[in-house]
């Protein structure tokens, strides 16, 4: 299996840095990538069930068609899409992994905070 699969912000700025890390940190040649604006959020606080059910359908595919079982979600300095500070982003990002996890029991499933220096770490 050369997949892994990410939920990351759709801020162009942390698409190659994601992926590089993803690479190195599962072994995969290949990061299949599902974009929303402040992705944490959206999966934290579910208030728009049509976007969530869009974002699971595309994970499903990753997992059925590509076989991924790796899976990280994203939290980043300066999202437009989910403008709130660390602390409070770090919590939606708790909680995206928490509902995640919940859907998906058998994939290793990962947070990621990329800073201002557009560093990734594993939080
Ligand atoms: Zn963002």
């Amino acid at each position: 299996m050369n997949f892994c699969t990410v939920i990351n912000c759709m801020d162009g700025r942390v698409q190659l840095p994601v992926i590089h890390y993803l690479q190195q940190r599962f072994g995969v040649e290949y990061v299949d990538t599902i974009t929303e604006p402040g992705p944490c959020r959206i999966l934290a606080e579910r208030t728009n069930a049509a976007l969530v059910q869009s974002i699971l359908m595309r994970l499903n595919i990753s997992v059925e068609k590509h076989g991924s079982q790796n899976l990280a979600v994203v939290g980043h300095h300066d999202c437009a899409g989910n403008p709130v500070n660390r602390d409070e982003q770090m919590q939606h990002l708790q909680q995206a992994i928490e509902f995640l996890r919940g859907q998906y029991a058998g994939m290793e499933i990962i947070g990621l905070w990329v800073d201002e220096q557009w560093q990734v770490e594993e939080v």
